[in-house]
């Protein structure tokens, strides 16, 4: 590189220039002045220079070569020096010192007298021998006096002393003489100085730079690579360069060495970082603390270690802290629909310390006996993925239908993978439910008449299943659907009756199956032919105040999936899973309306922001509650806060986060089922205690279609509300039944309220729906009977053993036949056999069409198939008199009544009829069916015992 070329760059590139200036020393290859001894140069001829001993102008002793022949023409006079081994040198600087007389202060020398003298040299390999052969010697310079000296006045010597250097190089020999020719002037020369330049060694960016001897050229620069200190390395691309100027300076450092990972730089050196302390590129410049969760406990560290239990993953870079697996994520939710499940949930609490964590899905199919779980498989389809899900969200799909499936929910992050501590995650159960078929698509209006319309449809395209039953879902146009009726077909056409003529009416068609309704199929739009006569069907009136006044809101299950409250390992999230939190403060306690198992129930106001007031039912949970017992009780509220249905009652929310803790539910304003008919002894009609149990069934319907079973299911569990709608209550899981009253111990272990409970129930606790219906087969009879107990008080034994045997309740009184016998299928030994509830509700509305099927003459109830024989206790024929059998069934008010119209023996009772018994002057229709119920069964046990005929 030469001085234009750095001059170019520290202008276009560097932007400045660059220039290191070092103390520039030279390396001296001769210094006579330095020399003591005699020099010893060669003289020719021997009489031209001279070797004097004198001092300097410090009076130190130096050897100095005169000449003064100045006198005497043609002079030629050589001085030769030693050999000087030039060593490394290209370019040799010679300084000459000398004195020179001035030819004019001498006298008598014009013409001879000189005043400068050559400079030589010659290059050899080794010295060549004393001769000096003058055409060998290559001339430098002619050498003249910068000032020459005179004689003083006072005639002392007044000494003038001229430095000169001269350069010669570039030299390619080892080594080379300098000559001096003098031609006739008068020289001393006081010192002759030969020397080269050089670069010395030095450390610059880390780099050490060697000693360098300059270049041979006055322009030249010696470009030279420098070697990283140790600890130090070249950084990228940019090994360390200096350049060694003529002068012996180092110009123009390039590129750098770095200390290496792990040390950082201490001035010209690089020392290991601390203890605690790591650095992990070469390009940081200094060492930084070990971060969080992590240490070193040796020097020269480039990277810290991270603390047990804590990981750095292959991406992080070392001066990431340490970070560990997240914990589970929390609020895991799930929506199922058929064979679809939506797992939601809300990040973990602990990160782990890291901001990329994702999650992942693990699914299995279960069987619950024996307890066995299988990976989903590829069928499952998930959305968006099954892992490295970033959203808190994912859509399993195609999932087999009526199946048991386990989701965990697994938080992971960017070391879950390096930990080898157990995985944390958030699970559900669920079971799957089969998928609804779907709609019906294309339906034809096959004819329409004033009053009725048939239609026809195909199945449709997925019937997912065996289509057991077809709803034709109608109303007035005009009406849209807010009132409206359903009729159901078992193929594939249906007339529809009961229309108004001249009416435009509106028809939906849904499909059932096992797995539920699909959804409604398209609306098609039918307008009935207009009437000659026309007045408005009766029948088709009543049948839409029915479903006004006894339904209140008229809607149909889904098909959403019951989620046990006990499969959350914390209760509290399934709580407020299904609950809403309520402010304490939006409720108002008013008076106390009952007792229940944790503590008072109460009604009082809710009022909610920016929704009127209503009236509410409050449990609340007594104080020093346990924390199971508080579990117990808000587990009512997690199975409340899943239903929504008229006929099931709902759960406004809970106070959980204050005291005492609460649970509110809608004010039934008449209490419960069994009592509000014992106060009402008699008093409805027939219609509207259909009406009831309609109510019930259809609440029924609901969760036996969400999959849950309630097994409790009695009159004391039924609330009715002002408008007499009737709602299934009391939820719960075991408690329920431990709380019931009723409820006994069994010999199968738990208690079972027996008297409700189906025999299979009994015998091997196998609590499904279809012993829900037998339950609700008790309910029936105990709304008809005005909340008779059933099977009065014989005990639970007898009950037990009575059923067993093929006995049923007998019809109470004034109940319809068919009504009775809807209760016998609820009570079939063969749990297949009996009655869905859908066919339930079913045949409950046929009855509600047709009144007339429900009338039936007081009195003349059919007899059971199985008339209810007891074969122990109560004996009839045990009761020693008329008085203990009317206490017996609580009717002691009558006795003096039955004394004065005769009837002193049992068995002159057994033969009373409904007749009798209302000339007794007893009006109350419920005391009237309590006795004759009664009188009953002790006619069938008398008939049973003694083969006697009693006459009615
Ligand atoms: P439970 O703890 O459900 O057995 O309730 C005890 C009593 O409180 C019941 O027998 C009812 O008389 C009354 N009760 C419970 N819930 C309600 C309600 N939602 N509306 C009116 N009364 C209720």
């Amino acid at each position: 590189m030469s001085y234009g070329e750095i001059k170019c760059l520290s202008q276009y590139a560097f932007l400045f220039y660059f220039y290191v200036f070092f103390f520039s020393p030279s390396v001296i290859l001769l210094d006579s002045k330095a020399q003591q001894t005699e020099l010893e140069w060669i003289s020719s001829p021997p009489s031209g220079w001279e070797e004097i001993s004198g001092l300097d102008e410090n009076y130190t002793p130096i050897r100095t070569y005169q000449v003064c022949q100045v006198m005497e023409p043609n002079q030629n006079n050589w001085l030769r020096t030693n050999w000087i081994e030039k060593g490394d040198a290209q370019r040799i600087f010679v300084e000459l010192k000398f004195t020179l007389r001035d030819c004019n202060s001498l006298p008598g020398v014009v013409g001879t007298c000189k005043e400068t003298f050559n400079l030589y040299y010659q290059e050899t390999d080794s010295e060549v021998g004393r001769n000096i052969r003058e055409s060998q010697y290559v001339k430098i310079d002619t050498i003249a006096a910068d000032e020459s000296f005179t004689q003083g006045d006072l005639g002392e010597r007044k000494m003038k002393l001229n430095t000169e250097v001269r350069i010669i190089g570039p030299l390619s020999r080892r080594g080379f003489y300098l000559a001096f020719q003098d031609v006739g002037a008068c020289i001393a020369l006081v010192s002759v100085k030969v020397y080269y330049k050089k670069c010395w060694s030095i450390i610059e960016n880390l780099a050490t730079f060697p000693d360098t001897v300059t270049g041979s050229e006055f322009s030249s620069l010696v470009e030279v690579e420098g070697m990283c200190v140790s600890d130090a390395e070249e950084e990228a691309d940019n090994s360390p360069k200096m350049h060694c100027s003529a002068e012996g300076e180092w110009l123009v450092p390039i590129g750098k060495c770095i200390c290496k990972p792990g040390f950082h730089q201490k001035g010209d050196a690089c020392e290991p970082c601390g203890r605690g302390f790591y650095k992990a590129s070469s390009q940081d410049l200094q060492c930084s603390r070990c971060p969080a969760r992590s240490y070193n406990d040796r020097e020269g560290s480039w990277r810290c270690d991270c603390e047990d239990g804590y990981y750095r993953a292959l991406s992080d870079p070392p001066s990431a802290a340490c970070t560990r697996p997240p914990s589970a994520p929390q609020n895991l939710v799930f929506n199922i629909n058929q064979t679809t499940v939506t797992l939601e949930w809300t990040p973990p609490a602990d990160t782990g310390g890291r901001s990329d964590v994702t999650y992942r899905v693990v699914c299995r199919r279960c069987t619950w006996d024996p307890e066995e779980c299988v990976q989903c498989g590829s069928n499952a389809v998930y959305a968006p993925q099954q892992a490295g899900l970033t959203d808190t969200y994912v859509t399993i799909s195609e999932l087999l239908p009526h199946a048991n499936y386990t989701f965990e929910v697994e938080a992971v992050n960017g070391v879950s993978d390096l930990s080898r501590t157990q995985r944390l995650f958030a699970a559900v159960s669920i079971a799957t439910s089969q998928a609804a078929p779907s709609q019906v698509s294309e339906v034809i209006k096959e004819w329409v008449q004033q009053r009725s319309v048939q239609l026809s449809w195909q199945e449709p395209e997925q019937p997912n299943g065996v289509i057991t039953e077809y709803e034709i879902k109608y109303y007035e146009k005009d009406q849209k659907d807010r009132i409206y009726s359903t009729v159901k077909s078992k193929s594939t056409s249906a007339t529809v009756n009961n229309l108004k003529p001249s009416t435009a009416y509106v028809f939906q068609i849904r499909a059932f199956t096992a797995a539920g309704y699909g959804t409604y199929g398209p609306r098609l739009e039918v307008t009935t032919k207009e009437e000659a006569t026309g007045t408005i069907s009766r029948e088709g009136g009543l049948v839409l105040v029915f479903y006004l006044v006894i339904n209140g809101v008229v809607k149909f299950p889904g098909t959403k999936t019951y989620i046990d409250p006990e499969t959350y390992e914390d209760p509290n999230r399934a709580v407020h899973q299904f609950a809403k939190e309520l402010d304490a403060s939006c409720i108002k306690i008013e008076r106390v309306i009952g007792a229940g198992e944790f503590g008072e129930v109460c009604s009082g106001r809710l009022k909610l922001p920016g929704k009127r007031d209503t009236a509410v039912a409050i449990k609340t949970l007594k104080v020093g509650y346990t924390e199971k017992q508080r579990r117990d009780f808000l587990c009512e509220a997690s199975i409340m806060g899943q239903f929504d249905h008229p006929n099931v009652v709902h759960l406004e929310g809970v106070v959980t986060r204050g005291k005492p803790v609460m649970i509110v539910i809608e004010y039934m304003e008449n209490g419960s089922l069994d009592a509000f008919l014992r106060k009402h002894d008699g008093q409805f009609t027939v219609i509207q205690l259909v009406g009831m149990l309609r109510g019930i069934a259809a609440g029924m319907r609901y969760l036996s279609d969400m999959g849950y079973v309630h097994r409790d299911l009695a009159a004391r569990n039924i609330l009715v509300n002002s408008n007499l709608v009737c709602k299934v209550s009391d939820f719960g899981l075991s408690r329920v039944i431990d709380d019931d009253p009723e409820a006994v111990y069994t010999t199968t272990g738990g208690k079972i309220p027996v008297r409700w409970t189906a025999t299979e129930a009994i015998q091997y606790r196998k609590f499904t729906s279809a012993s829900d219906v037998w339950s609700y087969g008790i309910v029936m009879w105990e709304v008809m009977s005005y909340g008779e107990r059933p099977y009065w008080d014989m005990s639970n034994q007898d009950v037990i053993k009575a059923i067993e045997e093929g006995y049923r309740l007998p019809a109470p009184m004034d109940c319809p036949p068919g009504l009775h016998q809807l209760m016998l299928d609820c009570w079939q030994k063969d749990r297949n056999e009996r009655p869905k509830f859908d066919q339930i509700v079913g045949i409950l509305d046929k009855m509600i069409r047709n009144p007339n099927t429900l009338k039936t003459p007081v009195g003349t109830c059919t007899r059971p198939i199985s008339p209810l024989l007891d074969q122990s206790t109560p004996d009839f024929t045990t009761f020693r008199s008329v008085g203990d059998w009317l206490e017996a069934i609580k009717m002691e008010r009558y006795k003096d009544s039955f004394t004065a119209a005769g009837y002193s023996s049992l068995e002159s009772v057994a033969r009373m009829s409904i007749e009798d018994v209302m000339s007794l002057g007893i009006t109350l229709v419920g005391h009237q069916k309590k006795i004759m119920s009664s009188i009953q069964t002790m006619r069938a046990q008398m008939l049973h015992l003694h083969g006697t005929g009693v006459q009615v």
